[in-house]
């Protein structure tokens, strides 16, 4: 069924777990996360990424996203992942999302917090839950380097406490994306997490917060993280390269396949992932 990011994001935060956020710009990878849903009964988020529009079309995939939410027995939220303008925003909430992020991360803080605060008046009157992000975590979606970035410490861009108390009071945001050491995409070295910084920033804010480039990390730092406030992990590299190993070991196996082996292949690995993933954020380890 499709619920709004606001109502299960509360429930995460009471009841102390987090909320396995997906990005799914295939049919694979779709199918994968709501089966794992559904077997875990896990309430899920499926994410589109403004960035994924080349290889899934939001007109194209958000309708199916829409249909299969509605369908399934899992509760699922449709939720617009890094979101860079209002136009394509205003398309999402169209389509049926019920959950949208802008991310104005890049923007100076006062930017960041006008564009915020409009997107929040917009969506709010269609009753669709707002994700902010403030600080920035490295590296674009997708993958690549940002040369803006190229010569910055990861510390530059955490986020600071107390501008996240003040920045969700202006913006009445549903949800804060921070910055504390995660980074989009493969890790080549073992990140540096500042764990107290998610307990600084809970103390100061009332709201659900958002781990971005959560992919990668061991379980030990997605329970710390958990225990320290986060209550939505954003998930995709990781997941889509389970989908990738599977297929590399099927290749072992047999010279030649059809698409369609390979297809079903990277999708029962990615389901098996997805469903372990989703244990361990419900802190369900002996589950794992
Ligand atoms: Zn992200």
């Amino acid at each position: 069924m499709l619920v709004n990011l606001k109502q299960i994001l509360k429930e995460a935060k009471a009841g102390n777990y987090a909320i396995g956020a997906f990005n799914t710009p295939n049919l694979e990878i779709l199918q994968a996360v709501i089966a794992a849903a559904e077997e875990t009964q896990s309430p899920l988020i499926l994410n589109h990424a403004q960035i994924h529009e080349k290889i899934a079309p939001l007109d194209l995939i958000g309708p199916l996203m829409l249909k299969l939410a509605h369908e399934s027995s899992a509760e699922i939220c449709l939720h617009l992942d890094h979101g860079e303008d209002q136009e394509y925003i205003s398309r999402a909430i169209k389509i049926g999302f019920t959950s949208v992020m802008f991310d104005g991360s890049k923007l100076p803080y006062q930017e960041n917090l006008d564009q915020s605060k409009k997107i929040v008046e917009m969506a709010h009157t269609q009753n669709v839950s707002v994700e902010a992000e403030l600080g920035r975590v490295l590296r674009p979606e997708g993958g690549g380097v940002d040369p803006a970035e190229e010569d910055l410490k990861a510390e530059d861009y955490y986020t600071d406490p107390q501008k996240a108390h003040d920045f969700c009071q202006a913006t009445g945001i549903d949800a804060l994306a921070i910055s504390f050491g995660t980074a989009h995409g493969v890790y080549d070295i073992e990140p540096k997490l500042d764990f107290n910084r998610i307990s600084l920033i809970r103390q100061e804010t009332d709201i659900p917060l958002v781990m971005h480039g959560g992919s990668g990390l061991s379980d030990d730092d997605f329970l710390k993280a958990i225990a320290a406030g986060i209550n939505k992990v954003n998930y995709f590299t990781y997941l889509s390269l389970a989908g990738g190993d599977a297929v590399k070991a099927m290749f072992k196996q047999k010279a030649t396949l059809r698409f369609d082996e390979i297809s079903e292949c990277a999708q029962l690995a990615m389901q098996k992932h997805a469903r372990e993933k989703m244990l361990l954020f419900k802190n369900n380890v002996a589950g794992h």
